[in-house]
Order: C-alpha cells, then structure tokens, then sequence
C-alpha cells in the first residue's frame, strides 16, 4: 500500500493480518492445501518424480488421478495432439463469438452429441464452467424456475445456482422419498429443474436415475445430470451412466469433462438443438472466454473414438478395481464406493487425514491427496483412491501393504501426564495388546487445564471438563486415536456427544480415607479434624459420617474440610506436612498404583505409619462412573472404533451410561453434591443416587428396585421386629476372643458386647453395616470399613486389592453361635462369642398371619415363626446372610438394599394406596 494522506480518512483495514488471520486458521484445521509438484512422464505414468522438502527427488505413484483411462500419457493422443497443434497452432485465438469457432470445434460437439444421443452439445473450458454457466443462465433467465439439487452435488453447480437469486430446494443425497416430498410440498405450477449427479466423486454412490427422472416426468420438472465420473467408463460405449441404465433421452441437460476419463482437457452440455442455442446465447461463461484450443478438440474426438471401440481399455481398468479391493479387504481396510471405480477411504478428521496422506507419500512413495473441507463435510476427510489400467499387481500390493502400516499398525493414545493416567493407560494397552498383539501403540502424554490450575478448587472455576478437554481435543486435532480418562472427571455433555465411548475397566467405586496415624490422639485432645477433600460431594457426605464413624473417644467430634488438589502422590504427601489429618481419595486410584512396581514402592512409602478408612458405598455415595477407565475416539476414526469395540466392557460400560443418565437428572459438573453409583443386590442390578440436587434439594433415589403390590393393604406390610419378639441373649466366653487374628470381620454389634475394646487395637475390624461400625466406634474402636448390610461376600473384591491385602479366608468373623455354623459350613473362620434366642411366644399373631409381605430383620425371625406364616406371604430381606438362608430353603426373597430404603418404600406405597 502507498504511504498514508494525512487529510484523506482511510480505512485501517489491515489485508495482511486478514489473510494471516484466515490462513492460520486454515492451517490449524488442518485443511491447508500442499501442491506436489509433479514432474510427469507418459512414459511411467502412473509413477513420477517430485522434489520433497528436504530438497531430495523422490519418486512416488499417483493414486489420485481422474486421467482414469491413462489416455492422457496415451501415444495415440499425444501423437495427434502433436500433429494437430503443428498444424493448426496452439491456441484458438478468439471466443466462440470472436474467430473462436473452429471447424474442430463443430466436430467435437457434433461427436459428443451424438454419443450422448442429444440434438446438440456445447463446449466449455471445464466441465465447472459448463456447469456454473449453465445453471446461472437458466435461473437467471428464468426468475421462476426452482432448483431443486441433491445435498452432496458438486461445488461447481451449487455455485452456478447460489450466483442466482433463485429459490433453492436442497434434498437429502440420492433420496428419493425427501425429493418427492419436496416435489409435492411446492407450488405445483412453478418452473422446476432437479439437479444431480450420476457418480458422486467422492463417495462413489450412484443416484437412482430411474426413480429420479420418473419423479421429474410426474412432476414436470426439467432434469440436470452431472456425469463427469461417469463419462468414458459406464455404458456400452462409455457414455455414462444414462446409456449404461437405457435413459439417455430422458434427461434434459448432460455436463460431462473431457479432462478425466477422456484425458484431455475442457468440459462441455449436452441437451436439445433449443437449449443449446439458448445457453449459446445467454450463458456468459460460455460467450466471454476464450475456446478450447484446437488440437484439444481434435484429441478430444480421438479420445472418444478409442474409449467407444476399444472395451479391452475399460475391462483392464475394472479388473484392476477389483484386485485393488480383495487387496484392501485382505488387510481389512475398510472402503467405500464399491458400485463404482471410486475406493474412499474415511479418515474422518483434517489433521489425521493429511497425516496420514503424509506419511503415505514420504515412507511408501504413495501419492494419494487428502480429501478435506470444503470437497467434503468435517469429519467425511477421506483418502479417495483411483486406479487406472497402468497400475500393475505389484503397485497395488505394494499400495494395500502401505495403507495396512499406515491405517492399522499403529495406534497413538493419548492422556494425562499423572502416574495414575500413565497406570491406567498401562491397562488399556494391555488390553489392546490381547486382541492386537501386532499393533504398535504409541503413547502421548500432556497436562489437561485441572492440573495447570493446581492451587485452585476447581469448583470454584467456570466451566467443565477440566481434567478431559485437553485430552479429548487430541483426537480432533489428529495428534491420536484414542484418549484414555477417568470416566468421572467427564462431564455428561461430552460423554454423550458425538465420538465414540468404551469403558474398558471399572475397578472399587468407593472412596477411601487416609489417616495420620496420630489421629487418634488428636481425637481425644478434641482437636478439630481437617479432612483434605476438593469435592462437595465428599465434604457433605464424608464428613457427617466420619463423625459418627471416628472412634468416639472424645464428648464432641470437630471435623472441617479443608481444599486439597494434585495427583495421588502430592495428595499423599501433603499429609506428611501435617496440613491435613486425612484426605479423601477414590480407593481405584490408589489401588491401580501397584499395578506398577515404581509407583508401588512410592504409594506404600507414603501410606506407611497412616491409617485407613474405606468410605461406605450407600453413606457415601461415590461420584457417577467413579473408578471406571473410559477410552474415546473419533467416529470416522474406523480402526480406533474397532479397536475400542473390541476392549469395551460391555456390562461395565452400561452400567457407566445408566448412572451418568440418571446424575443429568440432578445436575452435572464438579460442583453437585450427590453421588450416583450402581450396586448389585445379589443378582440385581440397581442404582441409587442420593444427595443434594442442582436445586438444592435432598434426595435419594433407587433405580432398579421393583416392587409392584396389588391392593395390599399397608397394615399387611410389616416387618419382623415389629412383631414383638423377646430375646435372650448368652455369652460364650466373655471377656476375650478364642483364636486371636490381624483382621475381624464384626456381623453384629452383640458379638462384642463382652469383648473388651482394647482387643481390637492394632487389629484390622470391619463390620457387617454402618449400624454396627457407629457402636463399635462408640466404644473407640477403629473401623476399617463395612460391606453395606450386603453380605461378607460383597467385600471379597474390596479385600483382595493390593490396597487391602486381607485375606478373607484368614479373617475371623464374630458372630453368633446359630450363624457360625452356617459361615463355617461355607469355609469361613468364625468365632461365636453369643448366642441369640428368639422367643415367639409372645409376639402378635394376629399381625404375624395377615400379613401379605414381611420384611425379615434377620434369619432367626423367620426360622422360629415359620410355621405360621400364611403361604402367598411375599419375603423381604436385606441382601446378606439373611438373603442366603432364606434362599436355601428355597425362597425368592425380594432383596432391599437397607432396612430404610424399605421403610421409604412403604411409605411411599402406603400414600398410593391411600390415594387410590
Ligand atoms: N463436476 C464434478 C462432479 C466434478 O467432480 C468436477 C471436477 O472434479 C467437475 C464437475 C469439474 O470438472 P472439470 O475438471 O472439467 O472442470
């Protein structure tokens, strides 16, 4: 730009940064163009030389040319072209109006005519200008005609039509259904013309002509066919497709190219001596350019004559198709295009397509151009493979070989640079190796924006997805295929957005606390109590149960949460600075540490000296997914989706998709304060979630439990204890437990009764449910953990975790004498301090025999009144010992998960009733 007139006011438009501005971004999409420049010869054609970026030359072979035919490097054309330019000249000198009309030209148009079985044809420069031109001259000419086009047709139409103001009707590609619909939906007098092609360049569909040109006669509409990839391969004499499906007088305008099949150069309308003449002598593109050079035209027509009477040319090719297919499908490549000679390869993203396209070209000597937007949609990037008949057996061999390297031998995998994201990648890769041992798998790593914002509580941050976007983003930008995450970092939006999800691995879902070990005296020097926790959820539930759940060995214990962030390691590390006297963390992650001997030895160092508590699952209901490994990738992405296919877990998966539904009911994001978590009562499968929801509002919620009564009135609803038993209860040997162990397991507070509490220091203890963990923890005795009320075998899992390490054939389960017999039977080691009889004299018979369901609080309840019982009697129970017993002597109790989720119930049933 010249320098500034400080009187004149100028724009400050600055064109530089604009194009700058707008080339980065075209460049960061991923679909800036690179020309090669291709130093072509007829004689090796397909292979040529270029000059690659180091400067070197290179030769490669051309899988991307539209000379279908080889008949550009053909010696009978270029002989002729020769000839006729030595003749004629090189160029026409004129437009057709202005001297440029030659009898060459009258000659092709006369030929392809004829071949087209038209009255007429007109030449252009380019089939894109016959079609541009052609299109803009009827819709201008025509105010009233309506476009109606196929939704995938070729830039060049929907240009000629857009340079109109016409109106346009775009129909769903090759649907006849949508274009029926959008014939009889508009105004039946208007002018209409429908515009298509017969072979989608890219895709390699073929459109119904039939159905379409029989709408077009019903509906009266002028048709439009694009058969530029069809010209010269399809039909008898190569015609296209109309003369291949017997329809060539039934179509208005033809636009076809010499340039692809024909080998030449220019395009050209074929259609009726009337439409002719008027394009003629309104299209503008067509009056205001300069014709076709001569010796074009006269190649052009000795094209044509070779492609109409040589058919060994046209079998070659497509014999060559199908050994290029069996050769990709020997690979497993998937393809698409089959109906035609068109082989697309979907790629799905700019990047990875251009990366892809890259590497084919620099390490197999393989020129095929990425095909990205705008010649297709984001996400249909694509590598589009053509052939002609001088590709020999050996180049596509050596073409179906390159792709499998390129295409399947290799997986890029990306995650969080944290030792429990490298841990958890370890375990998807082991899972990938199982099913492909072949497959190289290369790991890349980075921090997401939660681990930049270390010191930050990220609930106190805009926005979502802080452990995830950065990773995720990966697989748009092309950098790999698959991303590994923890399920329960991901927000709801993504996870049910449009890539591809398999959960591979779910491991403990609870969470676990870690102690210092001199909580106990802080406990009873009534400090307060600072618990590391960066959840809502955690800080609300975590921490009214440790209250009760704490030995309680002083009148009144002070807990507060305190923020904590960083990965596992720092967590447990800031422990040591006596920061914090326990932090909350999820038990899986802790526990996929020892997967690796580095990070064992690390995780062991820090929790050594500290004490353990694992949170309960219903009171403290972990987050939806926690403890689930999910992997992620690309849909156009096909071998990553078959690679995730293949490791998905399928029951956890599902069980991973319910619980994220159901926690959209009440919220999303790290802020919400409730917990969603699957568990299985024996055999069933439910969910709960339970909290405080986006609202505010308290909540819990069972999904999965079914309990339909009909007419049953809730005075017949009861439970067992409320039939009025006596008990008495006895003490084997009081005072002391026979058989000391490291580990109990307590099944009911009785059987500590006349135990002292100082028995169990240093001892692990756990207990049956939260019921039995508060009393024992009333008498200051430390609890590992409980297994719900769901059964000693529920925790099995929970046990044989490195984390854990018990040994549940080991542990000692205090009992009473009744039961004992029924775990040692089952190879348990137990020790019966009491016993417990139930007398059933006095208890409300009445109440007992018309009751029409019964909620049995424990097994000796039912075995000491069983001879009463009225015989449809429906039996409830909790999910443990009492469930097996009854199930034993043949009984399908209905299983609930707490005796207060059964109270809820009944009163929830008892207000139906009411109201019905
Ligand atoms: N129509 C379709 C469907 C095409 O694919 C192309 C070119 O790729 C054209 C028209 C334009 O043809 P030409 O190269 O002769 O301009």
């Amino acid at each position: 730009m010249s320098e500034k007139d400080p009187d004149i006011s100028v724009s400050s438009f600055d064109f530089d940064e604009f194009i700058k501005s707008k080339l980065d971004a075209l460049k960061s999409s991923g679909s800036y163009r690179h020309f090669i420049s291709i130093d072509k010869q007829i004689t090796t054609f397909p292979k040529f030389q270029y000059i690659n970026d180091q400067g070197i030359s290179m030769q490669a072979t051309n899988w991307c040319t539209n000379d279908y035919l080889a008949l550009g490097s053909w010696s009978g054309n270029v002989d002729i072209s020769n000839e006729t330019t030595s003749k004629v000249g090189t160029g026409s000198g004129g437009t057709r109006n202005i001297s440029g009309s030659t009898i060459y030209h009258r000659q092709l148009e006369k030929r392809i005519a004829g071949w087209h079985k038209t009255e007429n044809a007109l030449l252009f420069n380019s089939a894109y200008q016959a079609n541009q031109t052609t299109l803009c001259t009827l819709g201008r000419m025509i105010p009233d005609l309506i476009f109606i086009s196929d939704e995938e047709n070729h830039a060049s139409m929907i240009e000629g039509m857009r340079a109109t103001s016409n109106k346009k009707l775009i129909f769903k590609h090759n649907d006849v259904a949508d274009l029926e619909h959008i014939l009889k939906t508009t105004i039946a007098s208007a002018p209409k013309i429908i515009v298509f092609e017969s072979v989608y360049s890219i895709s390699g569909t073929v459109t119904p002509l039939s159905a379409i040109i029989e709408l077009a006669k019903r509906y009266q509409c002028l048709t439009y066919i694009d058969e530029v990839h069809a010209v010269g391969l399809y039909g008898n004499t190569g015609a296209g497709m109309l003369e291949k499906f017997g329809l060539e007088r039934s179509v208005d305008f033809i636009n076809g190219t010499l340039s692809k099949a024909i080998g030449v150069f220019g395009g050209y309308i074929a259609a009726s001596n009337n439409w002719i003449d008027f394009v003629r002598s309104f299209g503008s593109g067509f009056i205001f350019t300069t014709s076709l050079p001569p010796s074009i035209c006269v190649t052009a027509v000795n094209s044509i004559h070779e492609i109409k009477t040589n058919q060994v040319l046209r079998n070659d090719f497509f014999k060559n198709i199908v050994i290029l297919r069996s050769g990709l499908a020997q690979f497993n490549i998937h393809f698409t295009g089959a109906e035609t000679h068109i082989t697309n390869i979907l790629i799905g993203n700019a990047s990875r397509c251009k990366a892809i396209a890259d590497r084919l070209l620099n390490e197999f000597g393989i020129y095929v151009q990425p095909i990205n937007q705008p010649t297709v949609k984001k996400g249909q990037e694509c590598l589009r493979i053509t052939i002609t008949p001088r590709h020999s057996i050996a180049d596509i061999q050596h073409l179906a070989k390159s792709l499998n390297s390129v295409l399947n031998q290799k997986i890029i995998i990306t995650g969080r640079s944290s030792r429990l994201s490298i841990a958890q990648i370890e375990i998807v890769k082991s899972k990938i190796n199982v099913h492909f041992p072949n497959l190289e798998i290369e790991v890349k790593l980075k921090d997401s924006k939660g681990d930049r914002l270390i010191n930050i509580p990220l609930h106190t941050q805009e926005g979502i997805d802080f452990f995830t976007e950065d990773i995720f983003n990966d697989l748009d930008q092309g950098v790999a295929d698959i991303a590994v995450h923890s399920l329960k970092d991901m927000s709801t939006e993504h996870f049910f957005g449009d890539h591809t999800f398999a959960v591979v691995d779910r491991a403990e879902v609870r969470d676990i606390v870690i102690f210092n070990s001199n909580i106990i005296d802080n406990i009873k020097e009534n400090k307060t109590i600072r618990i590391g926790t960066c959840s809502f959820r955690r800080e609300l539930m975590a921490l009214d149960f440790l209250k009760k759940a704490l030995p309680q060995l002083s009148s009144d214990i002070k807990l507060e949460a305190v923020p904590i962030r960083g990965n596992i390691e720092t967590r447990l590390s800031k422990l040591k600075t006596g920061e914090y006297d326990g932090i909350i963390l999820a038990f899986a992650g802790i526990d996929r540490m020892f997967k690796n001997n580095e990070n064992a030895t690390l995780i062991t160092g820090l929790l050594h000296d500290k004490k353990i508590m694992v949170l309960p699952l219903i009171d403290c209901l972990p987050a939806p997914c926690q403890g689930a490994i999910v992997t992620e990738c690309l849909k156009s992405n096909l071998f990553a989706n078959e690679v995730l296919a293949t490791i998905k877990d399928v029951k956890n998966h599902e069980q991973c998709v319910a619980e994220k539904r159901i926690a959209n009911n009440y919220g999303s994001g790290c802020i919400q304060k409730f917990g969603v978590s699957s568990i299985t009562l024996n055999q069933q499968e439910t969910i709960l979630a339970k909290g405080i929801d986006q609202y505010g509002n308290e909540f819990e919620d069972w999904y999965g439990l079914e309990l339909n009564l009909d007419h049953v009135h809730p005075d017949h609803i009861i439970s067992s204890d409320q039939l009025g038993f006596t008990s008495i209860k006895t003490y084997s040997s009081p005072g002391k437990i026979v058989g000391a162990s490291n580990s109990y397991f307590i099944s009911h507070i009785s059987a500590v009764n006349e135990i002292a509490p100082e028995s169990f220091i240093n001892h692990r203890v756990w207990a049956a449910g939260t019921t039995t963990w508060y009393k024992l923890a009333q008498l200051g005795i430390w609890v590992e953990g409980c297994a719900d009320s769901m059964g000693f075998k529920s925790i099995h899992s929970l046990f044989q975790t490195e984390l854990m390490s018990i040994n549940p054939d080991e542990m000692k389960i205090l009992t009473s004498e009744s039961s004992a017999m029924k775990w040692a039977n089952e190879g348990f080691q137990t020790v019966s301090t009491y016993d417990i009889q139930y007398q059933s004299s006095l208890i409300d018979k009445y109440k007992l025999t018309s009751s029409k369901l019964i909620f049995w609080n424990c097994f000796a309840h039912y075995d000491s009144v069983k001879a009463l019982l009225p015989e449809e009697i429906i039996h409830v129970c909790l999910p443990g010992k009492t469930y097996d017993q009854l199930k034993e002597l043949g009984i399908n109790p209905i299983v609930f998960p707490t005796f207060d989720a059964f109270t809820k119930w009944k009163k929830k049933y008892t207000l139906q009733y009411i109201a019905a």
